[in-house]
């Protein structure tokens, strides 16, 4: 059986789901990389819950979770992917030690479609989101993220979305010391990276820029994810490298072809 490659991918705006730019064209490269998953299994940064769960819907729903201010091309846009009742159910198994169950009522967020409409546009491969429970801190999550990862051994790839640098108040001021930030936090974590050093960025928050780049939890436990998902011996592989003010786009690949 094929082995699935692991993503994280920095998804920043919702917009980027109906703009033709190098983020967007970075994401349906790296799909040239790998053959077609059997599945797909998404940690979002926009599905905070408290206890694990687990989309078991045949037929998400792609979920606009974002401000009426965004254009109505975007809320026109759908993501048809089925869902695997199945193998949700059995994602739960592997995680019964952290009390992970079936959930019926979300489906696809644009941490999730916003990158999937330019990675398989055809929408024909099944998604199934798995969510961040905020009652667990940053080890925990890693560990949640190991045991997902023996799912790439069933060609099943799987995605952490969510951005290094994320802070929004940053992003719209957009001035040269939150730069400054911004670039010191993601080159010690992109060095982390490169390194497999796992616990520098399980401990991100001992780092000085920590607050100011990373004050949302929830879009950098993803890149947590993302590192649980290698698998020994992987050569980790940075595309989209991009950090501005308040936010990173920089992603993360495991496993590709060279
Ligand atoms: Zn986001």
């Amino acid at each position: 059986m094929t082995r699935a490659p692991a993503l994280f991918i920095g998804h920043g705006s919702p917009m980027n789901a109906i703009e033709d730019n190098d983020f967007a064209r970075g994401w349906a490269a790296v799909t040239k990389r790998f053959p077609k998953p059997r599945a797909i299994v998404v940690v979002s940064a926009h599905w905070v819950t408290e206890g694990v769960r687990v989309t078991s819907n045949a037929h998400p729903r792609t979920i606009h979770d974002f401000g009426r201010s965004f254009p109505q091309a975007l809320f026109d846009v759908q993501y048809p992917a089925p869902g695997d009742p199945d193998l949700a159910r059995s994602i739960t198994r592997r995680l019964s030690t952290y009390g992970a169950q079936l959930d019926e009522t979300w489906g696809l967020d644009h941490g999730t479609w916003s990158i999937l409409v330019h990675m398989y546009p055809g929408a024909d491969i099944p998604v199934l989101q798995v969510s961040l429970d905020a009652r667990r801190d940053p080890q925990q999550h890693y560990e949640i993220g190991r045991a997902l990862a023996a799912l790439r051994d069933e060609n099943i790839l799987v995605l952490a979305s969510g951005n290094i640098v994320h802070n929004l108040r940053a992003f719209f001021t957009n001035d040269q010391s939150g730069k400054t930030v911004a670039q010191a936090f993601e080159s010690y974590i992109d060095d982390a990276v490169l390194k497999s050093d796992h616990t520098a960025i399980v401990n991100y928050k001992q780092h000085p820029a920590a607050g100011e780049a990373a004050p949302d939890w929830d879009h950098f436990t993803p890149v947590i994810y993302g590192l649980a998902f290698h698998r020994d011996g992987e050569q980790p592989e940075l595309f989209n490298r991009h950090v501005s003010t308040g936010i990173s786009m920089t992603s993360i690949a495991y496993g590709l072809a060279a």
